[in-house]
This record gives C-alpha cells, structure tokens and sequence, in this order.
C-alpha cells in the first residue's frame, strides 16, 4: 500500500479546580476504567468568532480552488498496511508526523502486524518509539490495541468506529483518519491545525474539535467530502499556520473571514 499520512495533538490543561481542596473517593471504591483514554483526542482552546455565514457557492469555491491546487492530496504519515497506519495515528499525538516516520520506519519492518508486534513486546517497543511524546504510554497501547485486534477482529482493522475507538488510546480522531485513509470514507479528522483553519476561516467555527468536525461535516459538499480534511490539514499545515498565516500565498484569501487576514 501506498504511504500515506495524517497528524494529531492534544493539550491537556491545568484547571483551576486544581487548586481547590477535593473531597476523596477511596481509591477501591473508585470504578476501574476498562478503556485507556485517548491520547489524542484534539485541541481544545480556541474562541470562536462571529463570522457572515458562508454561502453554499462560497463553500463550493473554497474546497474547488483546493481540489485544483492538489487534486490527490495525501497524509504525511508513513505506513504499510490499515494496521500500520492505526499505529502511526496512534502515535503521532503531540508529536510531528516527522518525528513519527523517523521512529516507524525502524519499527514497521519489524512488526507490521498485530502478532509482530505482541511478539516484539513493550520494551522494545518502547525503545523503538523513544524519540516520540509520551512513548511509554504510546507503547502500553499500542501492544495493548494489538492484542485487542488479536482476540475481537480477527488481527484485522475493524471499519467501524464503535470498534475503533473501543481500542486501547484510540479515540475519535484517529478512528476518522483510519476510515478515511484506509476505508475511503468521508470522514473529517480534526486535529491542530484543521481546528485553527475551521475557526479562522469561519468555515465551521466551534469550541471543541468535535463542533468543528460536525459544522464541516454539514457544510461540505459531497464531491469534496473524501479529502476535504486533508485539504484543510495540508492548509493549517503549510499556509494558516498558527502564528504568522501565509495571507499573501493563500488561494483563498480573498473568501476568508478572519478579520485579522493581513491582504
Ligand atoms: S487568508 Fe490568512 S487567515 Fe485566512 S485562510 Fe488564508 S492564511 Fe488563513
């Protein structure tokens, strides 16, 4: 299979209950969780603005001038088969796809299965994964969702979402890119940079990832609904980057909303 790719981030935040005194629950009397909790279930701050709503011809424009510029576009990920793709998205929370691809190409040849890489074991997982954020975690899963796949799918991906995001660390976001990439659904993964895109742009403002995957999900026409998350990623990516967007380059400018776009 061809090498293909996607990215996730998360933050997690201090709150102020941090510092307030917490009534304890014992620890035997708590509820043992049976799910690992997602690594990567997206960003969370942003504050959306009132924008002028886009029109259905505006939208149409937006995602054609994408279409044009990249007819085919494609993950930045590395990987060899569904499996070793779950694998890479699983990874790359809080960390580049670079980072990633720099880690799984040692590891894939060696385990590209669920069985290799139980065989291989944690700790030369771990080894194999170092360089990558919270590594130790990331390896506890990835054997832990192998042996899942093992015992319930038969070794295989599951295209269903349910089964996906049951899985030890996966959580919506990477079950979206996972029926993307490797189902050909149209399924829109937010992560990082297609939140700040989804918020600037006010194509689909929202204060959590799940409000923007929904408002896109609702405004996208379906002829650009299979790649129109790796339109908006690619965009957030290389052009509406975070801290000084490209407005001088972007091909949709003069259609973007954002009141401080700098053409
Ligand atoms: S005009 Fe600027 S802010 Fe708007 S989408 Fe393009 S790069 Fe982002």
């Amino acid at each position: 299979m061809a090498k293909k790719a996607i990215t996730s981030r998360s933050k997690s935040q201090p709150t102020a209950r941090a510092a307030m005194p917490v009534k304890q629950t014992p620890k035997a009397a708590r509820p043992k969780s049976t799910k690992a909790k997602p690594i990567n279930s997206g960003p969370t701050k942003f504050k959306p603005i009132k924008f002028k709503p886009w029109t259905h011809a505006e939208v149409a424009e937006v995602f054609s001038r994408f279409r044009k510029a990249n007819p085919e576009p494609k993950g930045e990920l590395e990987h060899l088969n569904p499996y070793t793709l779950l694998v890479a998205v699983a990874l790359s929370a809080q960390a580049t796809d670079v980072g990633v691809n720099k880690a799984t190409r040692h590891l894939f040849p060696v385990a590209d299965t669920p069985e290799r890489m139980v065989a291989l074991g944690e700790e030369k997982v771990r080894d194999y994964i170092k360089t990558i954020g919270l590594y130790r975690t990331k390896a506890r899963n990835v054997i832990a969702l192998s042996e899942q796949l093992i015992a319930l799918h038969g070794s295989q991906v599951p295209r269903d979402r349910e089964a996906l995001e049951a899985l030890p660390g996966v959580g919506r976001k990477t079950a979206n890119v996972v029926l993307n990439i490797a189902f050909g659904e149209s399924t829109i993964a937010v992560d990082t940079h297609l939140f700040r895109v989804g918020n600037r742009t006010g194509l689909a403002p929202g204060k959590t990832p799940l409000a923007v995957e929904l408002g896109l999900l609702k405004i996208v026409p379906p002829e650009f609904a299979r790649h129109a998350h790796h339109w908006l990623i690619l965009h957030g990516r290389y052009t509406c980057v975070a801290r000084k967007p490209r407005c001088e380059v972007c091909i949709i400018n003069d259609l973007c909303r954002w009141p401080e776009k700098t053409v």
